[in-house]
């Protein structure tokens, strides 16, 4: 039975490197019907963010990557590993360290002076028993640190990229317990990996240049390896150097208060690394179907903001149905104050104003959140102050707008605003009769309806606006 687990560590927010890392695990276990564990890797509390935790939940429930177990906190399980690091030493395969952070910080100092590549000069490894016992006596705590063998090779099996060979002489001894008593992560998550009977370690590429000591861990333990998926990093967008803060929004909680529909996201993050033919648009049930740990490329993903947006808006424009949206949008309308909660009931008036409103802009929205901006106007109650040099088209006589506006209130008044082609072969009429264009005419009355001079169309705009609301800002306007 296929069990992975997803295992951030809460030094801040999910960012989308993370999420693709978790995303790929879940569509993994979901495909076998297998298990997906959420592990906390929170040892190192120098690194911990308060709340980072939650922001993490938080992300994955939006991303709607449930898991079967968990949250598991490493911080919860300490005994777990101090038995774990003892029974190294017991065996011969780690010992303790009592070197302070001034001795190793100069021993790295005269290795950089030496030219050397800076690491531990394993002097605690080659103590004599009275050396042990001496700082012992002086009450120093000691670290743990792995044994790591001074010569030949180890072998660290990669699912995508297939046996990797590392030199051993090259490769450090690593504290996998701190004087703290906390372990590092390559104690604790060997430890954790193999308790919970994890069969696919799925983790960043990062990971990759301590994966021989991982193996030489679990040996040591006398356990199976698991399967290694080191995923492909994801470089910036124009590929120099790792995504990060700087390059833009990167954390998933910015997506979703941006207005970003879940879907996409997912959508868009499942590609950052694997690919189906050249299908860009997948549901969540075919990701699921298709997706598969072999098929990922090792070589680096580019992250695309552009491709990222055009997503969302593809999902928003042609994926999700009208009612769907008009219910994501609410929630953004509702917090602008723009309409009331009974639009949050699917079978009052109100709301189906909002999803007539919705469906006049959907095409022109990029997120759910600029459902604000573009749709305000037919939320107000049209007694906000107009823009009056708006009012007047350039080359176009004030006098003459006024009484195109008078007129086209008498018009509408007796409209039938269903009838958008009935409305607009009147008002051009109209302005044939005080000689102007239809744009010198249309244009006030656009301004007049909606306080701007960009809507959409002009009499589906009136059609959804209706009769009394645009009547009366027409009288606002005019005055
Ligand atoms: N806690 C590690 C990290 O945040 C997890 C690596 C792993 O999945 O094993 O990078």
């Amino acid at each position: 039975r296929v069990r992975v687990r997803f295992a951030p560590s809460p030094t801040g927010d999910l960012h989308v490197g993370g999420a693709r890392s978790a995303l790929f695990t879940w569509l993994f276990a979901r495909h076998h019907g297998g298990d997906f564990i959420l592990r906390i890797e929170d040892t190192d509390r120098r690194r911990y963010v308060e709340g980072s935790v939650e922001g993490i939940v938080e992300s994955l429930k939006w991303l709607g990557l449930e898991w079967d177990e968990g949250p598991i906190f490493q911080s919860q399980r300490l005994e777990i590993y101090r038995e774990h690091a003892e029974r190294l030493v017991a065996q011969g395969d780690a010992y303790p360290c009592y070197c302070t952070p001034e001795r190793l910080e100069q021993v790295r100092a005269e290795q950089r002076a030496r030219g050397e590549p800076p690491g531990y000069d394993r002097r605690c490894r080659n103590l004599t028993p009275d050396e042990r016992a001496e700082f012992e006596a002086q009450g120093i705590t000691p670290a743990i640190r792995f044994k790591m063998p001074e010569a030949g090779t180890t072998v660290v099996p990669d699912l995508l990229r297939g046996n990797i060979t590392f030199e051993n002489r090259l490769l450090e001894d690593a504290v996998i317990l701190k004087s703290d008593g906390f372990p590092t992560y390559h104690l604790a998550a060997m430890v954790d990996d193999h308790l919970m009977g994890i069969t696919h370690v799925t983790r960043g590429e990062e990971w990759l240049p301590s994966a021989p000591l991982h193996v030489r861990i679990i040996q040591a333990f006398g356990w199976d390896l698991p399967t290694f998926v080191h995923l492909p990093v994801i470089l910036r967008p124009d590929g120099k150097g790792k995504l990060s803060k700087r390059d833009g929004a990167v954390g998933v909680l910015e997506y979703q208060r941006a207005g970003y529909l879940p879907e996409a996201v997912v959508n868009y993050l499942a590609l950052l690394g694997w690919s189906y033919g050249d299908q860009e648009i997948f549901t969540r049930e075919e990701l699921i179907q298709l997706f598969d740990l072999k098929e990922i490329n090792p070589s680096p993903a580019r992250f695309s903001f552009d491709k990222l947006a055009w997503m969302n808006q593809y999902y928003i424009n042609h994926i999700i149905s009208l009612e769907d949206l008009t219910v994501r949008c609410i929630p953004y309308l509702r917090e602008a104050g723009l309409v009331p909660a009974a639009a949050e009931d699917p079978t009052t008036p109100e709301h189906a104003y909002v999803r007539s409103v919705v469906a006049l802009l959907k095409d022109r929205l990029k997120t759910l959140a600029e459902v604000v901006e573009l749709t305000s106007f037919f939320f107000t109650e049209g007694t906000e102050e107009y823009p009056a040099d708006l009012l007047v088209p350039r080359k176009t006589e004030p006098a003459s707008v006024l009484e195109g506006l008078d007129r086209t209130r008498e018009i509408l008044a007796d409209a039938d605003f269903e009838d958008e082609a009935g409305m607009e072969a009147a008002l051009r009429a109209l302005a044939d009769e005080i000689g102007l264009k239809a744009g010198q005419l249309f244009m006030p009355i656009r301004v007049a309806a909606t306080g701007r001079t960009v809507s959409p169309g002009l009499f589906e705009t009136l059609r959804v606006l209706g009769k009394e609301r645009t009547l009366a800002r027409l009288d606002v306007a005019r005055d």
